[in-house]
């Protein structure tokens, strides 16, 4: 085990007896302040899966509405299955790291494939399919068929820290905290043990000034015994996010169409629908490069015309800064030299296609007060 700084560590072998003291002060706590959330309402592991995947990058009142929504679109893994990777990525639009739409999409022609349309029980099947990993498999495993899977999210990991006066950073603690997780887990009740620690991560034991005197886990926790809560989960410091200005452009023809083009599938954002551009390089004026930038991405001239408006965007790596521009189309046919495909739009169907967030905000502006 390791070992973190002069503090005794938490030590499960030594004391079975607490763990089961534990589990049962837990469930009790859960019973009483558990969360009514609407995936728990039922047992089918399909929007268990979905709420499961939503959750991994996303808050739970952001996730709900798009729950709700991706089940009256997708009410089966079938018709999921079936559906048009674009109208998935529609129906994402907003939450964010698209991957994890795409990868439930391929999952779901999987299981139809290989699994009878029916979500496996078996952890290695289930951690076989796109976007599914450990916890994630744990999370559906044992809400929906109550099975002893242990999870490790970022508010068990947290808990599991404080518990055990972890005073290094977590990166170093991987194979304990799972350890940990797994010899906690209430070999009886799964799924009750499951849902209560994320609840209490999520309500109780929070990232700044955890709310300790209604834990039901005080007499257990070295951070709260050390009076150590604020200083664990420890973090390495975060160097700031690298930052990129990017010109794009907002290309009118004489109909009053604009075009725009779809990422290739691959990478970041992959099969969304965007405004052309790209990245200003050193001693490059903005319109330099937009006209740079669809040239060499579309094979058209252009002329760059004023700001039509400027957003910043934080990604998990990176910063932006997009600055957008009207521009008129001179000549040239637009080919997809770098992209899926590109068309000419009417304005008011633009929001008919899957856009990245930051994108959102220029069909606002272009479409104008509606
Ligand atoms: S006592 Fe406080 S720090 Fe420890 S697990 Fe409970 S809420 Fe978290």
């Amino acid at each position: 085990m390791e070992q973190g700084s002069a503090l005794p560590t938490f030590d499960f072998d030594m004391a079975m007896a607490d763990v089961v003291a534990m589990r049962r002060s837990l469930l009790s706590w859960y019973h009483h302040h558990g969360r009514d959330l609407p995936w728990r309402h039922n047992r089918d592991p399909y929007p268990i899966w979905i709420s499961e995947i939503m959750l991994q990058q996303t808050q739970v009142k952001t996730v709900i509405p798009y729950y709700h929504r991706w089940l009256a679109t997708f009410p089966s893994i079938a018709a999921l299955a079936n559906a048009d990777e674009q109208a998935v990525l529609k129906v994402w639009q907003g939450l964010g790291y698209y991957a994890r739409a795409r990868n439930i999409h391929k999952a779901a022609q999987i299981l139809m494939e290989q699994h009878h349309g029916v979500f496996p029980q078996e952890g290695n099947a289930v951690m076989a399919l796109p976007g599914i990993g450990r916890t994630t498999a744990g999370g559906i495993l044992s809400a929906a068929f109550d099975l002893p899977w242990p999870i490790l999210d970022g508010n068990v990991k947290r808990i599991l820290a404080r518990l055990g006066g972890l005073t290094t950073p977590l990166k170093s603690h991987t194979k304990t905290l799972w350890g940990w997780s797994e010899l906690l887990l209430d070999q009886s009740h799964p799924r009750d043990f499951n849902q209560a620690i994320m609840d209490l991560g999520a309500t109780i034991c929070v990232p700044r000034s955890p709310h300790c005197p209604h834990c039901p886990w005080t007499h257990h926790c070295l951070a709260y015994i050390h009076n150590l809560q604020a200083a664990i989960p420890m973090t390495e410091k975060n160097a700031p996010l690298p930052h990129k200005n990017i010109g794009v452009a907002v290309i009118r023809n004489a109909r009053g169409q604009v075009l725009i083009d779809r990422r290739r599938p691959e990478g970041l954002l992959g099969g969304l629908w965007e405004f052309p551009g790209g990245k200003v390089e050193p001693g490059e004026t903005i319109a330099d490069c937009i006209v740079r930038e669809i040239q060499e991405e579309l094979g058209i001239t252009i002329q760059v015309g004023a700001p039509l408006t400027t957003i910043n965007h934080a990604y998990s790596h990176f910063r932006v800064t997009l600055h957008v521009h009207w521009c008129d189309y001179v000549a040239g046919k637009p080919q997809p030299l770098e992209c899926d495909e590109v068309r000419w739009v009417e304005p008011q169907t633009l929001n008919d296609y899957p856009f990245p967030k930051a994108n959102e905000e220029i069909i606002k502006k272009i479409l104008g007060p509606q």
